[in-house]
């Protein structure tokens, strides 16, 4: 049993399994399909470049299925618990807002968001209200056919990493939720975190074989994820 006051800096990151409580499935974890397209086919920029119709159908499609989905409990929990902690850093590969929507005040989506877009000629970025297509007009440019959803595909870089970096470094306990221990980011971040002597936890509803992870919870985030941090770290709820 850990005193909450044990732990000052905490960075959480959060994974597909976290959203998939919400009923939003993941395409680009899964290797799935959609609409008989593989997920390379639409997740790329050179995708985009050939087909922006069917890119811009697919996050639509997407941002849909988010905008009706509703937070869970491990949702919530982590939003309790930010205001209580002295320096909480929530980390999310998720593009859903459900964070957000939570109550979540700061979250860094290092795979970028369904509700933004970026214009790909004069790189501003804002909010997408409704639906992208190929007709919009860049508010800022006024170029035609511009605006992409600022989503992170596949060969290009995640977002705030420099962000991210520093504070796994600094921290005293990383706890990775709903996401896969051994590849790239919790396995990396895992890495950070334990040369900096961080205590780290693994909140999943499948084990890990990562040894870098002291401890490892497995079942579903709705209930793993409140009786971590209420009941083992005692944040209050
Ligand atoms: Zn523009």
């Amino acid at each position: 049993m850990f005193d909450m006051s044990q732990f000052r800096r905490i960075v959480v990151l959060t994974g597909a399994g976290i959203s998939a409580e919400s009923g939003l499935s993941t395409f680009r974890d899964g290797g799935g399909l959609w609409d008989n397209h593989r997920i390379d086919e639409v997740a790329t920029p050179e995708a985009f470049d050939l087909n922006p119709d069917l890119v811009q159908r697919f996050y639509n499609q997407r941002r849909r299925a988010a905008t009706k989905a509703q937070p869970n409990a491990a949702h919530l929990c982590l939003a309790q618990v930010e205001p209580q902690c002295e320096h909480w850093t929530l980390v999310s590969q998720n593009v859903d807002d459900l964070h957000q929507r939570a109550g979540s005040q700061h979250v860094l989506s290092m795979h970028g968001q369904l509700d933004q877009y970026l214009c790909v000629n004069c790189h501003k970025e804002g909010n997408i209200t409704g639906e992208l297509s190929t007709q919009d007009v860049c508010p800022h440019c006024h170029k035609v056919a511009t605006l992409r959803p600022r989503i992170v595909w596949f060969g290009e870089m995640p977002l705030y990493l420099d962000d991210i970096m520093t504070n796994l470094m600094a921290c005293d306990l990383f706890v990775a939720i709903g996401t896969s221990g051994t590849v790239y980011p919790a396995a990396g971040f895992v890495e950070i975190a334990k040369r900096n002597k961080a205590h780290t936890v693994m909140l999943n509803l499948d084990g890990t074989d990562n040894l870098l992870f002291d401890k490892t919870i497995t079942g579903q985030a709705s209930q793993i994820v409140p009786a971590y941090f209420y009941d083992e770290l005692g944040f209050k709820r």
